[in-house]
């Protein structure tokens, strides 16, 4: 089957090659809990691979942690006090990196083939940053070292290709930031060993003879991992839009400039954003919303994913609670069928329908209509093959499903036999109220009767 993705970098949709895939997604800094917006990320990333798989494909996937950055430092040193060591930014990240891990199983994300810590590819990193010192592309500046843009640029021609065309124009990249976030509308030379500060780092530091006392910056993390794993070039680079600039700018230029004039990445992916209020939903923002907060409210991880999946990874997505109860009341009737549903038969046409939707640059919202399209005809077979890779329920909610049914119609059983004398004897009057009283109960745990070929029997509202 053939897969076409839109390419961030050529911005066309550029076909995937037939072989096995090797997928790099930024991973999370782990300095406190990742929020809904960053799952949506990973959410999509996960039913993309998903799909790949299906269609035939091999993928090796890797994604890493920002285990080493201002924010992990300062989080650090917060929670252990100001003599906290490296061995205490494990520990906090760490614990970190177990919610996040279980936040994703509850959302249905297979893990990566290889999650990676920066602080475990350190080795590497100091090894590049020597390279590009070596080739003339790094400098010391006091106690930091950065990257060259202008000499970058001057030979490659392609800085800020991915922030837009004519990106550098009229800009100077001559200015260092110390930072590793920053503007979109700066150009400066980037950190790559950020030096020692006693004072804002305190004993959370690595020593190098050549590079001295620092910590590597977030861009060259994700460098080092990807060209240690895949080597040059990577098919599939994926993140949210604003690591368009600077973080995968900045990862393109040093990779490059590291192993010569070969593209970083064969395809790069650009996720697009969850909102809150129109705005992006951010840390830094304070809008954020985390899968305990959800779950505190009753909803279910699983009726998150299920409200990501109605957008297409193109556009914005606004988060608000109503769509959320939406998204459960959908799976809840999703569910339902799903319990009702007979071994049997292959939807092999709606499948093939359904695949290509997908293969036509991830167009989940078109396939997840056809989805839904032909649900009332679904297999369990059918049904277990669409989960695969849409990951909307677990065999234990079906069973769960059955037991409340069997609850309420046990609570139901007077009544319901009553309805059934009533019938037969033709007192449909009688019988029809005993139906809106019956309904009535029903109505308030989200049930109705209906009269199944095999007797009566619930089905979602
Ligand atoms: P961070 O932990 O901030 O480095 O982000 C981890 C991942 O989540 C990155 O791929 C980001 O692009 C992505 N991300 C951050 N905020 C959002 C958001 N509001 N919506 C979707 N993805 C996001
Ligand atoms: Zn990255």
């Amino acid at each position: 089957m053939r897969i076409k993705l839109y390419d961030s970098l050529s911005k066309k949709k550029k076909t995937l090659p037939s072989r096995d895939i090797s997928f790099y997604s930024c991973g999370p800094t782990v300095y406190n809990r990742a929020h809904i917006g960053n799952f949506r990320t990973y959410v999509l990333t996960d039913v993309l691979i998903k799909f790949l798989k299906n269609a035939g494909r091999r993928v090796n996937w890797v994604m890493n942690l920002t285990d080493v950055d201002e924010k992990t430092i300062a989080a650090t040193r917060a929670h252990y006090g100001a003599n906290a060591g490296t061995r205490d930014l494990k520990k906090l990240t760490g614990h970190f990196t177990g919610l996040f891990k279980d936040d994703a199983r509850a959302l249905n994300i297979d893990p990566p083939d290889k999650l990676i810590a920066a602080t475990s590819r350190m080795g590497e990193i100091v090894k590049n940053i020597k390279t590009l010192i070596s080739k003339g592309y790094a400098y010391h500046y006091g106690d930091s070292i950065y990257f060259d843009i202008k000499r970058y640029h001057g030979e490659f021609r392609d800085y800020g290709k991915l922030a837009g065309r004519g990106f550098l124009s009229g800009r100077r990249a001559r200015a260092r930031v110390d930072l590793d976030e920053y503007d979109k509308r700066q150009v400066n030379d980037f950190v790559l060993w950020r030096g020692y500060d006693q004072k804002r780092d305190g004993n959370i530091f690595w020593d190098d003879p050549i590079l001295g006392r620092g910590r590597p910056g977030w861009h060259i993390e994700c460098s080092s991992i990807s060209l240690s794993e895949f080597g040059a070039t990577v098919d599939i680079h994926s993140g949210g839009v604003e690591h368009l600039f600077p973080h995968h700018s900045n990862e393109i230029a040093q990779s490059q400039a590291i192993t010569g004039y070969r593209p970083f990445a064969g395809l790069w992916l650009h996720f697009e954003h969850l909102l809150v209020g129109k705005k992006k939903m951010a840390k830094s923002l304070k809008n954020f919303i985390t899968l305990s907060d959800l779950t505190k409210k009753k909803f279910r991880s699983l009726d998150l994913r299920f409200l990501y999946l109605s957008a297409d990874y193109k556009t914005k997505q606004n988060f608000t609670w109503e769509a959320l109860s939406a998204a459960q009341e959908g799976r809840r009737r999703l569910l339902d069928i799903i319990s009702r549903a007979k071994s049997g038969g292959v939807s092999t046409k709606i499948r093939r329908e359904f695949l290509s939707a997908l293969a036509d640059n991830f167009n989940l919202p078109k396939a997840v209509a056809i989805f839904f399209r032909e649900i009332e005809n679904f297999s369990i077979q059918d049904f277990n093959w669409f989960n695969q890779i849409l990951g909307l329920f677990r065999a234990s909610e079906i069973t769960e499903m059955e037991m409340v049914k069997r609850r309420l119609m046990h609570m139901l059983g007077r009544q319901l036999k009553e309805r059934e004398a009533a019938r037969k004897k033709g007192n449909y009057k009688k019988a029809d109220q005993l139906r809106q009283q019956i309904n009535r109960r029903l109505k308030r745990e989200g049930w109705q009767l209906a009269d199944m070929p095999e007797g009566p029997g619930l089905i979602a509202l």
